[in-house]
Formats: C-alpha cells, structure tokens, sequence
C-alpha cells in the first residue's frame, strides 16, 4: 500500500479576518503612503514600528519594503561601502549575499556544521578580514549566541542579524535579533508573518536608527516616526545621507499588525509540526536529524535533514520518490540551485575558497517548507512517506 500526499508545499494560510479588515479601512481611506496622515493620525506604519519595537523590547524600529532592503540598509547605516568585506555564512539564501554585494562590498563566506549553524572555529579564523559579520540564522538555527558574541567582541565584529527564518525564536531568553547591533526580519509571504513583501529594521542605537531613516526614503519627514531616534540625532546628517527609497506602505503594515499579535500562537502552531516530522523520522537508517539545543527557542516553519556522505544519485532517487508521492523535497545540494536552493559557490560574482567540510554538509542537506495549512495528520504521512522512501534507497545502496 503505497500512500500519496496531496497538499500544498508553498501554500500559506489565509489572512486573518482582522488584517483583511484593516487593509479594507486603508484602501477605503487612501492614505496609504507612510507620511500621509490626517490630523491626529497615526499612520500604520508608524504602529507597526511601535508594536514590533515593543514585542522585541528594541529602542527603534523600521519599517521597510523588504528583508534584503533592511539588510542593505543595515550595511550601509554601518557604513560598509565599496572595497569592504564582510563576513557571513556559507549556508544562506541569495538576498543575503546580495545586500552585501549590493552596497559594493564582498562577502566572505563562514562554514556551516553539521548542526547547520555558523562554524564558529572558522569564524574566529577570519574575522580579521572585517569589520561587520551579517549573521544569517539560517532556516531557523540558532548558533549558540553567547559564544558567537564572545568570537565577534573578540574579533572586533560587529553583527548584523538576519532574522528571516527567526522571527519570535529566542537564544535563552533573548529574542534572537537583539545579541547584534541591528535585527533585520522579512514580511514576505513565506517567512513567519505575511504582507507579500516587506521587511523590518531594528536596533537600540540611535544615531545607526537616525541614518538608516534617512536612507530609507523619510525625507525630511522623520519626526512621524514613533518608534524612531529623536530630531536632535538627524541634524548633522540629514543633508549628508543619500535617499534611497525603501519604505513600507500603510497597507502593507495594515496586515502586519493583527499578525505580529497573534505571532506566539502561529509559532506554536509550526513547532508543533517540526516535532510531529522530527519524531517520525528518528531511527531511519542514513538519515541524520539536526540536534537542536536547549537554549535554542526556535520557530520551525520548514523542516531539514541529512543524508550525509550519500551518492548524488541516491539522493536524487529519494528526492524523486517521495515526489512521486507527493512530498516535495528540496536538495541544497543539487549541481545547479534550484528555486531557492542555492550553495555560496552558486554566487559566482563572489571569489569563494573551497571548504571541504562545509561542502560535506550543504551537499547533504534536504529541505523542506511546513505551510501551517498543512495538518498534524499531514505531517504524520509526509514523514512515513519519507522514512519509507529513504530506508529503501539506503537498502540498495548499503
Ligand atoms: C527571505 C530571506 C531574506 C530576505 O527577505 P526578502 O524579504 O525576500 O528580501 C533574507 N535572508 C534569508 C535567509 C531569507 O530567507
């Protein structure tokens, strides 16, 4: 007996009925630019900086069009430009080597464990090639921050987090994207909370706030702002600090709100189907799950494991069984990156050095999105259907 699963990999919950209603108050209205607000208004997306400042106990917060735009943002508030380096992980998405490259600078890539979290050894080995190191916490891993902040304050780095897959996830009892100088978290559709597109900024240092305001395209405007530096820390350099527009609509932020409010409920709701698959994959033969620690608070919304030291086409095989059964799985390991799977030798605008034990590790890694329109039942087959799939691959092989 053969099951089949027939879900949606990239299909997300519709949005709540209070974010459809705010968006319907937005449109009716009109004002949907940031700065257009009527007598006594606060627009949108001057709430939403405050509410997401507040929840992450940040100083400041901005809002803007995307998570690579706060990235970029983030960079060029530190002053990062053209001939610089900066460090980041080997084991990332494309936009994150893209901020780097997009501000003119030239990242150079960090291995990645078998834990799929930053090597730390190699960080400390290379952080005198810069300043800045934009930490991605890829896929929602979380290194162990306190020995990462204590390699970068022993290395003069300071950290700019991508928060893309860790929004609501904490170290400890830190919310991750507060242990750097900046936090940057995306909006679109399939991170954590779903506005299409979007991205937040924040940071408790005022004058980095003040300059990363000014690029974002606030005119001279910045005093709306209500989670935003004080007017004093614009002065010197509101006329010396380039527009680049990037801001967030009221729309936009209309549909953020309801969700950033609900977002401890939704995380509950992804862990729940992480340890449903996690369990219903332990004990299968050739297949390693990715430890998490205890300190690690994590918000699962995808799911990875390893089939380490495996033949491409044993892999292959198994990739394409389980979607001839309807699970669709994404290997990061694919000769060429596929959707969104992608290697740091993928970026070929970037000179890489070949690191054969992170090469290990990426070639094996197996990916998969938990949509929460999926259920708990849903989650129980995927995983039969894969631990069925992989031990008789690994049967043939072994
Ligand atoms: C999605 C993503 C980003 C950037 O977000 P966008 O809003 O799509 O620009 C950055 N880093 C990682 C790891 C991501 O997955």
């Amino acid at each position: 007996m053969t099951t089949v699963f027939t879900g949606n990999f990239t299909q997300q919950e519709p949005l709540p009925q209070a974010s459809i209603d705010a968006a319907m108050a937005v449109l009716s209205h009109g004002r949907l630019h940031r700065y257009n607000e009527s007598a006594g208004e606060i627009a949108e997306t001057a709430g939403l900086e405050v509410d997401f400042a507040q929840a992450m106990g940040a100083k400041y917060c901005l809002a803007v069009a995307s998570g690579g735009y706060a990235l970029a943002t983030a960079l060029r508030a530190l002053g990062v430009g053209p001939g610089d380096k900066v460090l980041t992980n080997a084991f990332t998405l494309a936009p994150v080597p893209g901020a780097i490259a997009s501000v003119g600078a030239t990242p150079v890539f960090v291995g990645v464990t078998e834990d799929l979290v930053i090597d730390l050894d190699d960080l400390a080995a290379k952080a005198d090639q810069a300043d800045v190191l934009m930490l991605s916490h890829m896929r929602g891993h979380i290194v162990d921050m306190d020995a990462l902040m204590g390699v970068a304050d022993a290395g003069g780095l300071r950290v700019i987090e991508d928060c893309a897959h860790t929004m609501g996830a904490k170290w400890k009892e830190t919310w991750s994207g507060r242990f750097g100088v900046i936090g940057c978290y995306s909006t679109q559709t399939y991170k954590h909370v779903n506005s299409g597109e979007g991205g937040l900024f924040i940071t408790d240092d005022e004058a980095i706030m003040a300059k990363a305001t000014m690029l974002s395209g606030s005119y001279m405007l910045y005093e709306k702002h209500r989670a935003g530096a004080d007017a004093e820390a614009f002065e010197d350099i509101r006329l010396m600090t380039p527009n680049i527009s990037g801001r967030m609509d009221n729309l936009r932020a209309a549909i953020l709100r309801p969700q950033l409010a609900d977002l401890k409920r939704q995380c509950d709701r992804w862990n729940e189907r992480y340890k449903i698959l996690d369990s219903g994959l332990e004990n299968t033969p050739g297949l390693t799950l990715i430890d998490r620690p205890i300190d690690e608070h994590f918000v699962a919304s995808s799911h990875q494991f390893l089939l380490l030291d495996w033949p491409d086409s044993a892999i292959e095989d198994v990739v394409k069984r389980c979607l001839a059964r309807g699970v669709e799985i994404k290997w990061f390991g694919a000769p060429n990156p596929v959707g969104f799977t992608s290697r740091y030798g993928s970026w070929k605008y970037v000179e890489s050095t070949p690191m054969p034990a992170s090469d290990r590790v990426l070639r094996s890694i197996m990916d998969m999105r938990l949509p929460l329109t999926f259920s708990l039942d849903d989650c129980r087959l995927i995983a039969e259907i894969i631990k069925q799939e992989v031990s008789s691959v690994w049967q043939s092989i072994v």
